[in-house]
């Protein structure tokens, strides 16, 4: 960056250039339309920012982003109790949730395996899954982690720990309708409805 640019603009940018999708030039030009907004505006962005995490919990049902906890729903009445929907990340739930044919219950697992990226079982958050499993509430198990290869070694992973522990529960997953390499997060809401309608064993 260049040395005449002042320190508080350049430590703001170099925290802006890690978000995704914006690298130092592109960080710069938000710096300088932030410095273009009306003082209370920025002021409002950076407690918005600032209060993100006193605000916001993880639920410690599902693992999901919530402003309480449990979050909305796992705390639904109306949703079916037997059904659990293993999702990659939070987005893929919401994804899913907005489709509008899912009722059951969800969980996040937070990551795949990816033996390249160094994440292995021990980076999985399998502890929550295991414990609400061992409740005896779920019947099936429906794997939504995508069509990535490393969705699928997860999936096989998990149908082998469920099947070991829990020989009773059904693992199911989406169907295989979805394009390979597709992340549920970003598929349409008719080709996710139709791959939860012909889930398949696994
Ligand atoms: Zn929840």
């Amino acid at each position: 960056m260049h040395s005449q640019i002042p320190e508080p603009l350049r430590a703001l940018v170099e925290q802006l250039a890690r978000l995704p999708g914006l690298g130092p030039k592109s960080a710069m030009r938000v710096a300088m339309t932030l410095l273009k907004w009306p003082e209370a505006e920025t002021r409002r962005l950076g407690k918005g920012i600032h209060d993100l995490r006193d605000n916001l919990h993880l639920c410690s049902r599902c693992g999901g982003l919530s402003a309480t906890d449990p979050c909305a729903v796992c705390k639904d009445e109306n949703r079916a109790r037997d059904t659990l929907c293993l999702v990659n990340e939070w987005d893929s739930m919401l994804t899913l949730d907005e489709g509008g044919f899912y009722h059951g219950q969800y969980m996040i697992l937070g990551g795949l395996l990816a033996p390249l990226a160094n994440m292995d079982s021990d980076s999985l958050d399998l502890d929550r899954l295991i414990s609400r499993l061992e409740e005896g509430e779920v019947h099936e198990l429906i794997l939504a982690l995508g069509a990535t290869i490393d969705a699928e070694n997860t999936a096989s992973f998990i149908r082998n720990l469920v099947r070991k522990r829990f020989p009773h529960i059904r693992v199911s997953r989406l169907a295989q309708g979805i394009p390979l390499g597709a992340e549920v997060k970003y598929m349409d809401r008719e080709t996710l409805r139709q791959s939860l309608q012909y889930r398949q064993d696994i």
